[in-house]
């Protein structure tokens, strides 16, 4: 498990059984478990269930209406499951605390690198402004570009996990299946960085209902985002750009992709041409970028669970 880091010179990955850091990080990085309870809705559903089953048991030819209020049910799950900012499956960060909002702290974040083709000329660009940013890696690209990984760390930058493989089918995916795919992400990128990532963000944003107590149980956070600029389909840097900028406000976390960005003019990455006026944009408005671990999270309840 994270917890239980081995010592040894050269740091290996051996995915779920045993995640191995360099000495010096040795245990002190492992995130906490932290205390988990199903929320109401998902309570609820368990309780519609044990009724259902309990009327058909009583009464059999009921069985068509305990029947469709189980269909309902799963279709109410699935579809909040694809709302990225839903409240209700379970804790789900969508603006950094009002403490980050008075410091007028906007979270920067980028998914699905790392990229070696653009995640460098990310770091170069963000050091211009001496901004920090949060990257959600797959953890096994992130394994193919170590070097790349820790760079991202010297310069300041936290890396958080993204999933192991970002599988498409990753909301539908059973928890024992869950919990392999995010626990051999921690167990990669740990071993990578020396350090345990604090917060999840799912594949695509989509939210299984039986995604939280699997984060709960490695300690992890469910981050989605305020603001997208959906830079994986829009060729155009203006667009881009008015979709993170144009109704930003203190608090925000922005999502960008310094892997799979779509290719503007000239085939260049439109992150890359985005990112240049969003920095200047948001230094113009005296809005500070940041980490999601280096955000200032005063007395909030979640920061007392994760630091
Ligand atoms: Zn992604």
């Amino acid at each position: 498990m994270i917890g239980q880091y081995e010592v040894q010179e050269r740091p290996t990955t051996n995915g779920l059984g045993a995640a191995v850091a360099p000495a010096s990080y040795r245990g002190a990085s492992a995130p906490r478990r932290l205390p988990w309870a199903p929320p109401p809705l998902i309570r609820a559903s368990f309780g519609l269930h044990v009724a259902a089953v309990a009327g058909v048991a009583a009464l059999p030819e009921a069985w068509p209406w305990a029947g469709a209020a189980m269909l309902a049910n799963h279709a109410l799950l699935g579809s909040l499951g694809m709302w990225p900012q839903c409240p209700w499956l379970g804790p789900n960060l969508v603006r950094l605390p009002a403490s980050a909002a008075s410091a007028r702290q906007v979270a920067l974040t980028f998914d699905d690198g790392p990229d070696p083709g653009v995640t460098p000329a990310v770091l170069d660009l963000l050091d211009q402004y001496a901004v920090r940013a949060s990257f959600f890696f797959i953890a096994q690209r992130a394994a193919a570009h170590p070097s790349l990984v820790r760079e991202v760390v010297r310069r300041g930058h936290d890396v958080q996990n993204h999933s192991d493989r970002h599988t498409p089918g990753f909301a539908c995916l059973p928890p024992r299946i869950l919990a392999r795919e995010i626990g051999a992400a921690q167990a990669r990128l740990a071993d990578i960085t020396g350090v345990a990532p604090r917060f999840f963000r799912p594949p695509m944003g989509l939210r299984s209902p039986l995604l939280d107590p699997v984060l709960a149980r490695f300690g992890l956070r469910h981050v989605s985002w305020t603001r997208r600029g959906y830079d994986t389909i829009s060729r155009d840097a203006d667009t881009v750009l008015r979709r993170l900028t144009g109704p930003l406000a203190a608090g925000d976390i922005l999502l960008l992709h310094d892997a799979g960005s779509a290719r503007g003019n000239g085939e260049t990455p439109v992150v890359l041409a985005v990112l240049p006026r969003m920095l200047a944009a948001l230094a113009a408005r005296r809005l500070t970028l940041v980490s999601l671990t280096s955000a200032d999270w005063g007395g909030d309840r979640m920061s007392r669970q994760l630091w």
